[in-house]
């Protein structure tokens, strides 16, 4: 079935999410693919329980309640999700850019008058350690998010990397588990020099024990349960871990996907707009949020909010060029 709407948005991140909110404003409907089976894009599926400290009148929020925040701010402009669904292709219909046909993975087809690209960081993924069998236990004892920090209560955690994420996990769940050890292949760690002064200091206390410099080489376990985790040194010195979960936090492998099939203009694996409007180089096409680049661009939420709301007015100008846009603040407005 084909469905017809004003904007596809491809990404239901933050920022994708406050497009909805900024479109329903200027009487634009959308339609909303995400291939992840859940919206809030990085908030949501990488820090859901750690506070995010920059959002404007929120001194404090979790990744996982300003995604459900974003969320419920768009749900009055009833957009259509199509979560689990990644946008394979985009054809452009007619000579203006004002028609476009959109193809997600289901085989869901939209035809669409304009559309927005906020697809972060493309298809993200974790970056995963080549170890023999890694699969079997994928998703019952090796994470590569923390989704709930409960869960590890109690649990012999083998935390593996050297970046901010493997030393902040490891500070928070040593306070619960009942042993967390940090395997880093060098002796110095990237995190914030604060964070790892306190991994040394908890080290030092036998709180958490650090296994430098040592690799991954391989699991013990069995039907998806770890029982212990094998790493060696550059020297070949080898040890046993006693596991029951392993974090590999090796980080993200960015990978645009298809969007770089879309005849977009790229600068360094992101997709270069106009500032001020998010226009992209084709015509009816608008990038905003991490994808989106220009001189001088700030990777921040917050600037994909802004990015949204100029976005949402280029496109109610796109579509309808003789209309007097009066522009009225939300206070004067309402929502529906
Ligand atoms: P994303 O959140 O990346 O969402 C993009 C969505 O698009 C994803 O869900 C993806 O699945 C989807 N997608 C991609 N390609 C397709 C496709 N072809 N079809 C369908 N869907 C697709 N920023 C701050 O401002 N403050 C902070 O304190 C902060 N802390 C952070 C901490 C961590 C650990 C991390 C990893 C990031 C942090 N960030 C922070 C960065 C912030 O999360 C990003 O700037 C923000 O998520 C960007 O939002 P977005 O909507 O542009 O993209």
């Amino acid at each position: 079935m084909t469905h017809i709407t004003d904007v596809v948005i491809i990404g239901a991140g933050p920022v994708g999410l406050f497009a909805i909110f900024e479109c329903g404003m200027l009487k634009l409907k959308c339609h909303v693919f995400d291939a992840l089976d859940r919206v809030g894009g990085q908030c949501a599926a990488l820090y859901p329980e750690k506070p995010i400290y920059d959002i404007p009148a929120h001194p404090e929020i979790l990744g996982a309640d300003l995604s459900s925040n974003l969320h419920r701010q768009a749900l009055p402009f009833d957009p259509t999700f199509h979560l689990g669904e990644q946008v394979q292709q985009i054809e452009q219909l007619d000579a203006e850019g004002r028609l476009w046909q959109i193809i997600g993975s289901k085989g869901t087809v939209i035809q669409a008058r304009s559309l927005i690209i906020a697809a972060g960081v493309g298809a993200f993924g974790p970056n995963r350690p080549p170890l023999e069998g890694i699969e079997a236990f994928e998703g019952t004892s090796v994470h590569y998010y923390v989704n709930s920090r409960e869960s590890y209560r109690g649990k012999h955690v083998v935390i593996a990397g050297g970046g901010d994420s493997a030393v902040d996990w490891a500070l928070s769940l040593s306070e619960i588990a009942a042993r967390v050890s940090v395997v880093h292949r060098r002796p110095k760690f990237r995190a914030a020099p604060e964070s790892e002064a306190r991994l040394k200091s908890l080290a030092d206390a036998g709180t958490i024990d650090l296994v430098i410099p040592f690799q991954l080489s391989g699991l013990r376990g069995a039907d998806g349960q770890l029982s212990h985790v094998e790493v060696e040194s550059l020297e070949g010195e080898k040890q046993e871990i006693k596991a029951d979960v392993l974090l590999p936090f090796f980080g993200l492998s960015m990978n645009l996907g298809p969007i770089a099939e879309w005849e977009l203009g790229l600068s360094k694996h992101h997709i270069s707009i106009e500032p001020g409007t998010s226009a992209t180089n084709r015509p009816g096409v608008y990038a905003i949020g991490d994808i989106a680049t220009y001189p001088h661009k700030l990777k921040l939420i917050l600037t994909g909010f802004a990015e949204a709301a100029q976005a949402a007015h280029a496109i109610r100008h796109f579509l309808y060029p003789e209309e007097v846009i009066h522009f009225e603040y939300s206070t004067t407005k309402g929502v529906p």
